[in-house]
C-alpha cells in the first residue's frame, strides 16, 4: 500500500477512536461481601486480580447497593432508580423477594436500561452471566423477560435466575442438583440443566472476552455479572482447595481470574485508555451460610438486611490514564449512579419522563476534592423504607433481626452450612423492630452501627431526615409490586418433561 495512504489511515482510525466514547464495562459480584477482598482487609483471603483493579484505580469504602438482595439490587443498577420504582418488590407483605424460575413477571419493558440507553449512541451491548430479573412471560420458552429483550444485543452464556443451593453438585450438602432451580441459557435458549460448574467459568470468560474482541472498534457496554459468590459454591479444577480459606476463597478466586481475563483482553487490545471498569457486588455475604457465605468484615448484618453489611459493598472504578491509580475515596456513591455516570461518560441524554435516583459520579473518579452528590440516601426493605443515610447519619426507622449469637454452633458445625436459611430476610413481621425515634449511628465514626446516638440531642438531624422523608414518600409514586406471582408451566425445561441435558 501506498506510503502516504496507509499513514492516512493509521490516521482515520485513530482520530475515530479518539473520538470514539469510551467503552463501559460492569463487573458485577454475588453475595459478595465488603470484607471479603484482600485490599479491603480479609486476614486470609489471597491477593488476586481484582486487588490489582484496585490498586490500578479507585477504591470507594462508602459504596451503596440499591437493595440488599438479587433481583431489587440488579434492577436498581440496570434502571438507575429504586426497586420500589420498577416493581421490582412483592406485593403486601408477602415476602417472595426475588423472582423465581417460575416467576411470570419480570423487569418491566417500559423501565430503560443502561444497554438501551447506551444504544442510543450507537453502543454495541453485551451480557454474560447471571440475569435474575425474569425468564418467560406465558410460556416455558418464550424468554419475554431475558437481557435480549432488555438491550443487550448479545448475550452469552447466561443465568436467567441464579447459581443456587439447590445447584450443589459437590454432594455435600444435596444428593444432587434440583434441575428445576438450576440450568443456563445461551441467550434465550436453554442449554444445560444442571449447570456444569466445571464448565460455567471459562464459558463466561470466553463469551465476555469475545464480545470485546468482536467490538473492539465500537464503542461497547459490558455487563458480565458471575455467578460467584453466591452459594452453592464451586471451584475449577485449577482453584480447588488452593485458598487458606477454603471452598469460598476458591469460588472468589475464580472469579477474581474471570475478572482479570477481561481487563486484561481490554489491555492486549490497547482499549484500556477508554475503557471505564466498575466492579461491585449486588448485595452483602450471607452470613447466615457460615464458611460458605462471605464477609462484612467489621459490618453490622449482611444480605437480605439494611443494616451496613447488607448494603456497604466492596466497589472499584478503573480507567487507566483517567483515575489515579490507588486512590481511595470516602465519598458516598450507589450502584444506582452507574446509570447516570454511564450516560455522562457516553454523552447520552437522560430520560426525563422517569425519576432517577442514581446520580454523575464522574467528578469524584477524576477529581480527588469532588464531593458526594448524595445528601440523601434511601434503604429499602421490599416497599417498606428502612433507613436513610444522610451526611455520616443513618436513621434506622426499623432494623430486621440479626442471626443469633449461637447461630455459629447450632447451625455452623465446623464452618459448614446445615442448610439455607435467612434470620433477617423479613421486611415486616415479627423479626422486624419499629424505631420511633429512629435509631440513629454515625457510620462513619461507627460504620458497626454499635453505639446508637442520643436522639434527644440530635433533634436537628432527625428533622432534617424527617423532612426529607416526607418529601421523597410524596414524590414517589410507586409501580404496583410484580413479584411473587408463579406459574408452573413456566417451569424452563430442556427437553420435558425430563428437564435434564448437558
Ligand atoms: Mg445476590
Amino acid at each position: 500500500m501506498d506510503v502516504l495512504l496507509t499513514a492516512l489511515l493509521v490516521f482515520t482510525v485513530a482520530a475515530s477512536l479518539a473520538e470514539q466514547p469510551p467503552n463501559i464495562v460492569v463487573l458485577f459480584a454475588d453475595d459478595f461481601g465488603y470484607g471479603d477482598m484482600a485490599s479491603y482487609g480479609h486476614p486470609t483471603q489471597e491477593w488476586n486480580a481484582l486487588d490489582d483493579l484496585a490498586s490500578e484505580g479507585l477504591r470507594f469504602t462508602q459504596w451503596y447497593s440499591g437493595e440488599s438482595l438479587c433481583t431489587p439490587s440488579r434492577a436498581a443498577l440496570l434502571t438507575g432508580r429504586l426497586p420500589v420504582r420498577s416493581g421490582m418488590i412483592p406485593g403486601g407483605e408477602k415476602e417472595n423477594r426475588v423472582l423465581g424460575p417460575t416467576s411470570k413477571n419480570g423487569l418491566p419493558q417500559d423501565e430503560i436500561t443502561i444497554a438501551e440507553l447506551l444504544k442510543t449512541k450507537g453502543y454495541a451491548t453485551g451480557h454474560v452471566g447471571k440475569w435474575h430479573l425474569g425468564i418467560n412471560a406465558n410460556t416455558a420458552t418464550d424468554g419475554a423477560h431475558l437481557p435480549a429483550h432488555h438491550g443487550f444485543d448479545y448475550v452469552g452464556t447466561s443465568l436467567p435466575f441464579s447459581n443456587v443451593w439447590g445447584c450443589d453438585d459437590t454432594g455435600v450438602h444435596e444428593k444432587r442438583p434440583d434441575n428445576k432451580v438450576c440450568f443456563a441459557y445461551h441467550n434465550t435458549t436453554i442449554f444445560q440443566q444442571p449447570i456444569n460448574h466445571t464448565e460455567l467459568t471459562p464459558s463466561l470468560v470466553r463469551d465476555a472476552v469475545g464480545f470485546i474482541h468482536d467490538h473492539r472498534t465500537d464503542p461497547f457496554f459490558l455487563y458480565f455479572a458471575f455467578a460467584h459468590c453466591h452459594v452453592s459454591m464451586f471451584s475449577s479444577p485449577g482453584f480447588t482447595g488452593e485458598s487458606a480459606r477454603g471452598v469460598y476463597g476458591d469460588n472468589f478466586a475464580e472469579m477474581a481470574w474471570a475478572a482479570g481475563e477481561v481487563i486484561s483482553t481490554l489491555k492486549s487490545l490497547d482499549l484500556a485508555n477508554n475503557t471505564l471498569v466498575f466492579f461491585t457486588s449486588d448485595n452483602g455475604p450471607h452470613i447466615e451460610l457460615c464458611l460458605e457465605g462471605g464477609s462484612a468484615s467489621l459490618l453490622q448484618g449482611g444480605k437480605s438486611m439494611t443494616y451496613e453489611g447488607g448494603i456497604r459493598m466492596p466497589a472499584i472504578a478503573w480507567w487507566p490514564g483517567k483515575i489515579q491509580p490507588g486512590r481511595v475515596t470516602s465519598q458516598i456513591a450507589s450502584t444506582m449512579d452507574i446509570f447516570v455516570t454511564a450516560a455522562k461518560i457516553a454523552g447520552v441524554d437522560l430520560p426525563t419522563n422517569v425519576t432517577i435516583d442514581g446520580r454523575d459520579i464522574s467528578p469524584i473518579l477524576f477529581d480527588v476534592d469532588a464531593k458526594t452528590p448524595h445528601d440523601f440516601l434511601f434503604h429499602y426493605c421490599s416497599s417498606r423504607l428502612m433507613a436513610v443515610r444522610h451526611g455520616p447519619y443513618k436513621a434506622h426507622y426499623y432494623t430486621q433481626m440479626l442471626p443469633l449469637a449461637n447461630y455459629t454452633t447450632v447451625h455452623c458445625t465446623n464452618g459448614s452450612p446445615h442448610g439455607e436459611f435467612f434470620q433477617g430476610w423479613a421486611c415486616y413481621g415479627p423479626t422486624v423492630t419499629e424505631h420511633n425515634p429512629p435509631l440513629l449511628f454515625n457510620v462513619e465514626a461507627d460504620p458497626s452501627e454499635t453505639y446508637a446516638l442520643n436522639a434527644a440531642e440530635y433533634g436537628d438531624v432527625l428533622a432534617k431526615i424527617a423532612a426529607a422523608v416526607t418529601a421523597h414518600k410524596a414524590a414517589l409514586k410507586p409501580r404496583p409490586p410484580l413479584l411473587g406471582v408463579n406459574d408452573a408451566h413456566l417451569q424452563p425445561c430442556c427437553n420435558p418433561p425430563h428437564c435434564a441435558c448437558e
